[in-house]
């Protein structure tokens, strides 16, 4: 098949697809064709004969690299299987895991999520005896993030506290031997975090001159797309793997970089010229995806922040609805309200066109409470995921034990479901377990009836070492009573989420390539996402990247958005500025913003007043139209609106969309601030409008048919 790139690309797009060999940047703001340009690349690369399996393409989620290799596999007319592709971790897994021998770890390694690493912080507290009786001592997933975020920031815990928690001062010395203890806990049980993969992968490339070799011949292109969020030891990874050649592609945008507090650094982006030289930089300056109504309105965002962007993004999508404010009286309603809006906007847009963005993946419960009253299929993105929930880690925790009996971890998840061992007994028993202390297993096994039974089933486990799917139908036999036990109300939601689960187990031949991927990249996402139109709901981490036709941003209060923390930081506060970018420029044709007045605070049960989110506060008054919800739940035009009604004309119901107008609205008779009668009137380039509202002194909100609502001076109407 013949790609033509000249008329599918415009000419900056076009050179960076073209470009021969050496490194490549590619920075540009939201929706301009970056990952397009990359897709195209790809195309273009194997086309001119460089073979897939040389090529690595790192993104953000695996979901994303599939989708990127897709559509070049769809322009080539046959599919790229061979191109390595996935995200920085899963890369690294692949290779730490043919190497582990290199890493000390003889019978292979396992990966911690977050709840093991809590675990094993508490372990290690507990180890070293500190924090006894104090009880200001920091709490588990505190220190966590300390020590995860001094790894990625690669600065000491000191410096971390220093700057981000000044109270914890008193602590520096007790979280620095944490670290320590913490990193031996995980050796001894053969465990590796999210940190290590990286910097393992880093040491090996570093200091194992045969793999090294290996990998830069293996790929001769890799091409990294979303690098504004990479950190340091990402950007040493690249360069590493680069080589002599220096085939890579590097795309990106500063202005989305939304990643700071897991030690991502812009200067990635900022310095590839530098750490590249020669590399050939490419700027795109046309956005194709959204309206100029909504770019005007993220643009207005970017304008306040301290650093300046240099964008100077146009499109050609002129005459979109206006972006929304609505201003509900609580977040109860806000979701109500959220929900018309959506039935409405289905009209237009089919479902999974439709997304509803949030901060925090807990925003959007109650919304998913009405979207089931009413089965509105959704599916959501970011958040606490599937394989969080405690069944499902329950049930992976005995294959985690069948594959690596070193696993501390996991023997504690297992051992804690029986009556009567606590953490303590837990760890004892683990010990025994582990060093094959056959006395002291006789002591607890008489101690507890139901020890025994659990450790033949998973030395049998062990030793049949069954295909993931197998080995979940065993586990989920064995589980099951102890399921029911647990969770007599809700048991039979999880089991069939464990069903799920072993459906997905069986496109696996390797239990540790299952449970690795299922950690790292979350394969049930993959599944979901064949769920076509489903709203969707995602935080806004989690909708990097995409687009929508419409898309909806909940809870813009104080405290929520911009969180309660990045109110008292400046660099904090930045950070959440460019993911209020990040959200607005996820839709093509329609943004709405909900604010509510008030939020529910469950341990007060009353609802509290709370202020707009400075980023609503600021937006200039002319990027958007603003509604508010008056009692008895309709929406009204606030302040302006009211001017313009005769007194005693009802409020009008606004939630009808605002570029097809409002069939409510009389004539009026235009109170005694509007200089004419609102009805129709006439503009040169838009033709024949609505007026819909006079602002004073001098403008008037219009509707043109086929442009939308514009807001346009006086005298260059004429009115009918
Ligand atoms: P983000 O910063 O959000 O990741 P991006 O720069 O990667 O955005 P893309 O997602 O590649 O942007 O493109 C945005 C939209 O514009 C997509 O729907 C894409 O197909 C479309 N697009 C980009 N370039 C062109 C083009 N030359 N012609 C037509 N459509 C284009
Ligand atoms: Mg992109």
């Amino acid at each position: 098949m013949q790609i033509d790139y000249k008329s599918e690309l415009n000419a900056a797009q076009y050179d960076a697809v073209m470009h021969d060999e050496g490194p490549l940047l590619v920075i540009a703001g939201a929706g301009s064709g970056k990952t397009r340009t990359v897709v195209y690349r790809l195309a273009r690369l194997v086309e001119q004969g460089v073979a897939p399996e040389s090529i690595l393409l790192l993104t953000f989620t695996r979901k994303a690299a599939g989708e990127m290799l897709f559509r070049a596999g769809g322009l080539l007319g046959y599919g790229l299987g061979g191109v390595s592709g996935g995200t920085f971790h899963s890369f690294a897994y692949g290779v730490l895991k043919r190497h582990h021998l290199l890493l000390g770890f003889e019978r292979g390694f396992s990966i911690t999520d977050r709840s093991d690493c809590t675990q094993l912080v508490a372990d290690a507290k507990s180890n070293l005896g500190l924090g006894k009786g104090d009880r200001s001592f920091p709490k588990k997933d505190t220190v966590l993030d300390i020590l995860s975020k001094s790894r990625n920031k690669e600065a000491n815990v000191g410096t971390i506290i220093q700057n981000e928690a000044f109270h914890l001062l008193p602590y520096v010395e007790d979280m620095e031997r944490m670290a320590v203890e913490y990193a031996r806990l995980k050796k001894e049980s053969c465990l590796l975090d999210y940190d290590d993969l990286l910097f393992e992968l880093e040491r090996l490339l570093r200091d194992e001159p045969d793999v090294a070799v290996s990998l830069r011949s293996r790929f001769s292109h890799i091409m990294v797309d979303e690098y504004q969020d990479t950190n340091r030891v990402q950007a040493r990874i690249v360069k590493l793997l680069t080589g002599g050649r220096g085939n890579v592609m590097a795309v990106g945008d500063d202005a989305q970089s939304i990643y700071a507090f897991r030690g991502a650094v812009v200067a990635n982006i900022l310095d590839f010229p530098s750490e590249f030289p020669g590399a050939k930089i490419v700027r795109l300056e046309r956005n194709y995806r959204s309206t100029q109504e909504v770019l005007d309105l993220a643009n207005a965002v970017l304008a306040n922040a301290q650093r300046k962007f240099e964008k100077r993004l146009y499109t050609e999508h002129t005459g979109g609805a206006m972006p929304e404010v609505v201003k509900t009286l609580s977040d109860q309603s806000q979701s109500r309200l959220v929900l018309e809006k959506i039935i409405e906007l289905n009209k237009r847009y089919e479902m999974h066109e439709i997304a509803v963005l949030f901060r925090a993946g807990y925003q959007s419960y109650s919304l998913e409470v009405q979207l089931n009253k009413l089965g509105i299929a959704f599916q959501k993105f970011g958040g606490i995921k599937f394989t969080e929930a405690a069944h499902v880690k329950d049930a992976l925790a005995f294959m985690r034990v069948q594959i690596n009996p070193a696993d501390s971890v996991a023997w504690k998840r297992v051992l804690g479901h029986i009556k009567g061992v606590g953490p303590k007994t837990a760890d004892k028993i683990v010990q025994a377990a582990i060093s094959g202390d056959g006395k002291a297993l006789g002591r607890f096994t008489k101690r507890f009836a139901e020890l025994m039974p659990m450790l033949e089933f998973l030395n049998q486990l062990r030793m049949d070492n069954p295909k993931p799917e197998a080995s979940l139908g065993r586990i989920i036999e064995f589980y099951t009573p102890l399921l029911m036990a647990a969770y007599p109300d809700d048991y039979p939601r999880r089991q069939q989420g464990l069903e799920q689960l072993e459906s997905i187990s069986a496109q696996y031949s390797e239990c540790d390539q299952f449970l690795a991927e299922i950690n790292l990249d979350n394969p049930m996402e993959d599944a979901e996402e064949i769920r076509k139109n489903a709203l969707v709901l995602s935080t806004i981490h989690s909708a990097k990247g995409l687009e929508w036709d419409a898309v909806l941003i909940l809870d813009l209060v104080e405290e929520r958005f911009p969180g309660r923390r990045a109110m008292q930081r400046p660099e904090d506060m930045e950070e959440e500025r460019r993911l209020m970018y990040v959200a607005a420029t996820r839709a093509r044709k329609f943004l709405g913003m909900y604010v509510p007045e008030s939020l529910y605070v469950r341990h007060l049960e009353r609802s509290e007043p709370v202020r707009p989110s400075p980023f609503v506060l600021e937006l200039p008054p002319l990027t958007y139209v603003e509604y508010k919800e008056g009692y008895g739940g309709r929406l009204q035009r606030p302040v302006q609106a009211q001017i313009d009604k005769p007194s005693g004309a009802g409020s009008m119901n606004a939630v009808s969309s605002a570029s097809s107008g409002n069939s409510s609205e009389s004539g009026g008779s235009g109170k005694d601030k509007a200089p004419v009668r609102l009805g129709f009137c006439h503009h040169k380039i838009y033709g024949r409008g609505k007026v819909l509202e006079y602002i004073p002194p001098d403008k008037y909100r219009v509707n043109f048919t086929g442009f939308g609502l514009k807001v346009i001076i006086g005298q260059y109407l004429e009115m009918e």
